[in-house]
């Protein structure tokens, strides 16, 4: 459908962009080249001047980004405001904590001084999903910005107001021109992008496929990336676990965005003395929450993104229900119009099905259920993704393996798996690589410099 805004409540095409050309792209890259130069020198503080007052402009104008977010990507206008707000906070984590986290470190060896220094890697590519339009791309700017590098946004082909939006954002907070600029470019103009000698990095969200053949492409020119892709997370309930507070917390880890998410809770791992329990509460909770159009307040789920999306998870519903798994409330798109799909059961699945290998990017919970620690550990690890874990247990030798033994990125013990400017952020095996925010963010996009004086 090319670069265009389509409300996903509705189907209707609101706005259609022209993508740009190659010579408006080579003027693109020229100018943040250009811009590097200068703004690579310039002072620590006046760049945290500029993010406190980018910080200042999504607190000021959240409600006004939010209507955007809805309009192009349909999440309820409530995550939306939270959203724009939550991007303020990494401004500012940023512009009060990088120079601390830039500065220099003295090590000791055969030099008179030695000691390591953080400089710039210059233009920095980033790649980013439609599903948290803005909350993607300040995680990855902050940071970038504070430490002196100039982001190039590749945003996804669905929010193109959200790209531009963003770019003004940083035009307005008084960074110098072209210091962030967005690319309205396809994916296929991804290749000759991280492919200029003048990209120095990147970063992608998305898919695994889209990871796969950004991460190749920069390889082949010896860029370093930074990939943030699927999962397919566990949320782990022992018998010990208050229930109530898990299940409270299971409707939020799986419906947040209309469950698309990568951190969503996705396989629901339950110890058998309490699955019937927790399964009978968790429908009860999904019959109630209010689907329908993402702009009024109350809503709590709105369409999905693209027709695609939809199609996606209706296709992976179907197919695990054909061999053998039960609908326990949900399974069907909404008959009528939009990309509306209703919050989804699925339980006695066989192994084999989709939710065993893929990851359901749309608000369906699937169920399992183990006899104890161990094959609770074991399922939950029988993934190729590695992004979060979040386990329920009030044991605390239950709670020590599972926080050793589980393959994550993360793992949070009683609690929802979500991102934090002050916490690292990312995964392991096919889930990607590198970490965002907190000091390890800072520190990918830059070039570690030894410094050795005798
Ligand atoms: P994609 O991975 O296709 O899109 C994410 C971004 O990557 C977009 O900017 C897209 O551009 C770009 N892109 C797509 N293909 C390539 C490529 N070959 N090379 C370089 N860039 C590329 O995600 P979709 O929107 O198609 O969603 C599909 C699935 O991806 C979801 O169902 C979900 O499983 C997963 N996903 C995961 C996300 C996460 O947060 N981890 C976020 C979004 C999706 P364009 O829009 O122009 O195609």
């Amino acid at each position: 459908m090319g670069i265009a805004t389509i409300n996903p409540a509705t189907g209707e095409l609101l706005k259609a962009f022209e993508p740009l050309t190659d010579a408006q792209i080579e003027d693109c890259l020229s100018r943040a080249q250009q811009a590097f130069e200068q703004y690579r020198r310039l002072p620590m503080e006046q760049k945290a001047g500029w993010m406190q007052n980018a910080a200042n402009i999504l607190e000021t104008d959240a409600e006004k980004f939010a209507k955007l977010m809805t309009l192009e990507m349909g999440k309820p206008i409530k995550s939306a405001i939270a959203e724009a707000k939550k991007c303020a906070v990494v401004c500012r984590y940023y512009a009060e904590n990088a120079a601390q986290f830039l500065a220099n470190v003295s090590a000791e060896s055969d030099a008179s001084h030695s000691y390591v220094r953080y400089e710039p890697l210059g233009v920095i590519l980033a790649v980013m999903p439609w599903n948290f339009p803005f909350w993607q791309v300040f995680r990855f700017a902050a940071p970038a910005l504070m430490a002196g590098n100039v982001g190039l946004l590749k945003h996804a082909s669905n929010v193109p107001q959200c790209a531009l939006a963003i770019a003004e954002i940083f035009t307005q907070a008084g960074f110098p021109e072209d210091v962030f600029q967005t690319l309205l470019i396809g994916s296929d103009k991804v290749a000759q992008v991280i492919s200029d000698d003048r990209v120095k990095a990147g970063t992608l969200t998305g898919s695994e496929p889209a990871g796969m053949s950004f991460a190749s492409l920069a390889g082949k020119h010896i860029k370093k990336t930074v990939l943030e892709l699927g999962g397919s997370d566990p949320f782990i309930v022992l018998e010990s676990a208050d229930l109530e507070a898990a299940v409270q917390t299971a409707v939020t880890a799986r419906m947040l965005n209309n469950g698309q998410s990568c951190i969503a809770a996705k396989r629901f791992i339950l110890a058998s003395a309490i699955a019937d329990e927790f399964e009978r509460r968790l429908a009860e909770k999904f019959q109630a929450l209010k689907i329908g159009d993402p702009m009024a307040e109350d809503t709590d789920v709105g369409p999905l993104a693209t027709p695609e999306i939809l199609q996606d998870i209706d296709k992976q519903v179907k197919t695990s229900v054909e061999k053998g798994a039960k609908v326990l409330i949900g399974g069907q798109p909404l008959d009528q119009p939009g990309n509306f799909y209703p919050p989804t059961i699925l339980s006695d699945i066989p192994p084999g099905t989709p939710p065993y290998e893929e990851e359901f990017f749309g608000p369906v919970a699937l169920m399992f259920r183990v006899s104890n620690l161990d094959d609770a550990i074991k399922l939950a690890n029988s993934t190729v993704f590695g992004l979060g874990a979040s386990a329920w247990t009030t044991d605390e030798a239950e709670r020590d393996r599972l926080i050793s033994e589980l393959d994550a990125g993360a793992v949070f013990i009683n609690g929802l798996v979500k991102s934090d400017p002050r916490l690292p952020f990312g995964g392991i095996k096919r889930s990607g690589y590198g970490r965002e925010l907190s000091i390890q963010g800072i520190h990918e996009f830059v070039n570690i410099k030894t410094v050795w004086i005798k």
